[in-house]
């Protein structure tokens, strides 16, 4: 029997607001389309719009939105680089609850133009530490330190999530790191992974320096199936991948923990698209899809997939990215219309 959700809706910057709205009026047309649904939407606020307001990019309201939620759809928000501005909002959410992998999904697409066909991979991030830890000083100066944590709990934990994911698909995974230079840190997690790589004998395991991996990435795509590797390594090759396969605007990713999970397009707020219902909105859409899938609800999250895939193949309704000119919302309200078709 499909449940009953409560989900926190962070619309975000720039065209966070657009792609969340045409979103939303996708996960209605789930809802509407499967008989018991319930997604009752939360909106907070959150992201450079909140720090005149509230002196925070995250105010308490919201976070306290995001304690009696059971998932969150976030839209991207835009982080100042001024080093006194708050830390990102995503980084300090991940942080505070404990979201310590993120699954970013990269697969070819019908009629979406690429760099190499047939691709299927998984990019599994971790989440919470390595350079993304926050803390950098300027010790003198002209002088920074980024401090590197890399620790063995949190490698293992993200190996296990890569390796069930590795499990269920094509049974390949690929521990990316740089130990040849990082021989400490990258070592911990280098070494974590293949110790979970134990509990996992049907798993394939092999090992790409990210220099490797960034090349290999646009030269063979297609071999890989589950990668997994370090915060800003996974980061970057996430956008890399999503491009392989056609763009931003349709990358989705998971922010995963033991107790809550966040959503959210990879892509950032893009700043000079703003108001302008222009961008692709697929990428949040697909987002909505893993968190149905998240919360167990796979009619939905499977009826959303297809419904995005056949709104593809049929090329009628296509934004800027897709070469066509259609809108935000019309790409949107033209997914929603395929569930309700799909479903009926
Ligand atoms: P960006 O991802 O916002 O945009 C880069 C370019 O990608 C855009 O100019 C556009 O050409 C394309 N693009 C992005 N989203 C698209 C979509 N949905 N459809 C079609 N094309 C799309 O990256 P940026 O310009 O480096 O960053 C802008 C701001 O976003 C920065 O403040 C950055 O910190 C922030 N950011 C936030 C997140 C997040 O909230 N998770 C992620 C990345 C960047």
């Amino acid at each position: 029997m499909p449940g009953s959700y409560k989900i926190a809706v962070l619309p975000g910057d720039g065209i966070g607001p657009e792609v969340i709205e045409a979103a939303t009026k996708v996960l209605e047309a789930a809802q509407e389309a499967i008989k018991g649904l319930e997604i009752n939407l939360i909106f907070g606020e959150a992201g450079y719009n909140c720090i005149k307001k509230y002196g925070t990019n995250l105010p308490k309201e919201t976070i306290e939105i995001l304690r009696e939620t059971h998932a969150c759809l976030k839209g991207p928000m835009t982080t100042p680089e001024d080093p006194k501005a708050p830390p990102s909002a995503a980084v300090t959410i991940r942080k505070m609850f404990g979201l310590y992998a993120n699954v970013r999904p990269c697969r070819s697409l019908p009629r979406v133009e690429s760099v190499k066909p047939n691709v299927d991979l998984i990019i599994v991030r971790e989440n919470t530490e390595g350079l993304y830890s926050g803390k950098e000083f300027e010790v003198s100066p002209g002088k920074g330190i980024a401090i590197r944590i890399v620790t063995r709990n949190a490698s293992e934990r993200v190996a296990q999530l890569a390796f069930k994911l590795a499990a269920e698909r094509k049974r390949h995974l690929t521990c990316v790191h740089k130990r040849n230079i990082l021989r400490i840190t990258d070592g911990i997690f280098r070494d974590s992974i293949f110790k979970i790589a134990k509990d996992y004998p049907s798993v394939y395991v092999d090992e790409v320096h990210v220099d490797a991996m960034a090349m290999r990435l646009v030269k063979e795509p297609e071999k890989f199936d589950v990668i997994v590797t370090t915060n800003m390594f996974g980061d970057i090759l996430s956008d890399e991948a999503a491009q392989i396969t056609g763009g931003l605007g349709l990358a989705a990713g998971a922010n995963i923990g033991d107790n809550y999970a966040m959503f959210e397009p990879v892509h950032g707020s893009a700043p000079k698209y703003a108001g302008k219902n222009k961008v692709n909105p697929i990428a949040t859409i697909l987002a909505s899809k893993m968190m149905m899938n998240y919360l167990n609800e796979k009619e939905a999250a499977e009826l959303i997939e297809k419904a995005v895939i056949e709104v593809l193949k049929e090329g009628k309704v296509r934004t800027y990215d897709l070469g066509g000119n259609s809108t935000t919302q019309e790409l949107g309200e033209e997914i929603a219309s395929k569930i309700l078709e799909l479903s009926s």
